[in-house]
């Protein structure tokens, strides 16, 4: 008998009626024309206040949960976040301004990345916001610009973790790395941190990205707190801040199965439990971007043209790769998958045709949708790609080929 194909899961955060998709309980047609045009990204607030409110369920109650804010920085998301999680984490000056118009105290907002700049240090300074030390230098710029200021700069600092989380979809900890200072170079950096005038608050440690696997985060959560116990012996002052990353992933492509939460958050209970007597009064941090957002969105483009090439039928859209980097499989992919993807107008049909659907733009890169059954299609059809909320708008080389913007809307 032959193998059946490994299929995506369901989309359980969405519904039908009258065989069309409903966003938001509208269908892409009605929301098209509210919106003045296709190709556009429509986001659902209820599916990110669920996603919140399944860990809320599920993991330890003292543990904060924080935004990532860099997986979709629409401020209308970025403020739905702010309401319903514990902090805003930014990777920007220009998010920092974002996740500060939100109005929530400037305390719980943190910045972390690579190569920040003298300007962009001095914000975070004077907006008092909190500082993860990406390296010994910046730890050195920050503590003369704080001094000009006359402020006392909140800082923690960033470690590159000496253990990589297993299976990830993108690794940031473990080896060299640009993200964070090595853990075997903090000790010395805390003997520093000690002579500058900053107040230290504690530790970042951000593995990585997209997991679905329940053992590979315990293992990772595991060591990271037994590396926070480790530093935390060099540091100046007792932690009050621990930020033990996220890495939580959501089901992309076909095989792909949700990650099972209760695992993961029996582990953490019994880690959380631990640090009340080893980091006593320590305020303990997640931070998620994808996960929240992510299964919130679709992306919506309509079929311009059909046609026939040696056997294979292709339905090219008004949108594409410049759009939507990630569907293409351009934006971390080593093998090019499906995301999941329907015609919102015929969710169903009794015979399936299977379609590759294309962009506008001239480049073979630019597929969203590799030979995939869907009812059989027409011009005017619209295609929605969901797990669309993370990593799409703001993360697509929208200048490429100069075709006009995609709108982006939170309903
Ligand atoms: C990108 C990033 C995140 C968010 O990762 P997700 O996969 O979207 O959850 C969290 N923390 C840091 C430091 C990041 O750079």
């Amino acid at each position: 008998m032959k193998k059946e194909a490994p299929k995506h899961v369901e989309m359980k955060y969405f519904s039908t009626a009258d065989n069309q998709l409903l966003i938001g309980g509208q269908t892409a047609e009605r929301l098209a024309a509210r919106i003045g045009q296709t190709p556009f990204y429509a986001y659902d607030r209820s599916v990110m206040t669920q996603k919140v409110q399944e860990l809320r369920n599920l993991f330890p109650e003292q543990l904060h949960l924080h935004y990532a804010m860099k997986a979709n920085p629409m401020p209308a998301v970025v403020h739905h976040m702010a309401g319903l999680t514990d902090g805003i984490d930014v990777a920007s000056m220009a998010e920092m301004q974002v996740a500060l118009d939100t109005g929530i105290s400037p305390g719980t907002i943190s910045f972390a990345g690579p190569g920040k700049t003298d300007k962009e240090l001095t914000a975070a300074i004077a907006a008092g916001i909190m500082i993860n030390m990406e390296s010994e230098g910046e730890m050195e710029r920050i503590a003369v610009l704080a001094k000009t200021l006359q402020l006392a700069p909140i800082v923690s600092i960033r470690v590159n973790p000496d253990f990589e989380l297993k299976s990830s979809g993108m690794k940031m900890g473990g080896g060299p790395k640009a993200f964070g200072v090595d853990a075997e170079r903090v000790p010395a950096m805390l003997a520093r941190c000690a002579e500058l005038e900053l107040d230290f608050r504690g530790f970042h440690i951000f593995s990585g990205s997209q997991n679905l696997k329940a053992e590979s985060l315990i293992e990772a959560h595991t060591k990271t707190f037994e590396l926070a116990y480790r530093l935390a012996q060099a540091a100046p002052a007792p932690l009050q801040w621990l930020n033990i990353g996220g890495g939580l992933g959501i089901p992309y492509f076909p095989g792909e199965q949700y990650l099972p939460l209760d695992e993961v958050a029996a582990n953490l209970k019994v880690l959380m439990q631990e640090a009340a007597t080893r980091l006593p009064g320590a305020e303990i941090v997640m931070e998620l971007g994808r996960f929240f957002v992510g299964e919130s969105g679709v992306y919506i483009c309509r079929i311009t043209d059909i046609k026939e090439s040696r056997g294979e039928t292709f339905a090219v859209t008004d949108g594409g790769l410049h759009h939507h980097l990630s569907a293409s499989g351009n934006f971390g992919q080593i093998i090019r998958k499906n995301y999941p993807v329907c015609v919102a107008n015929r969710m169903t049909s009794k015979m399936p045709e299977k379609v590759n659907i294309v962009g506008p733009l001239c480049t073979p890169l630019d597929i969203i949708s590799d030979k995939t059954p869907l009812p059989p299609v027409s011009i005017g059809d619209y295609i929605a790609v969901f797990q669309s909320g993370a990593y799409g708008f703001t993360a697509s080389p929208r200048d490429f080929l100069s075709h006009p913007e995609p709108k982006q809307v939170l309903l």
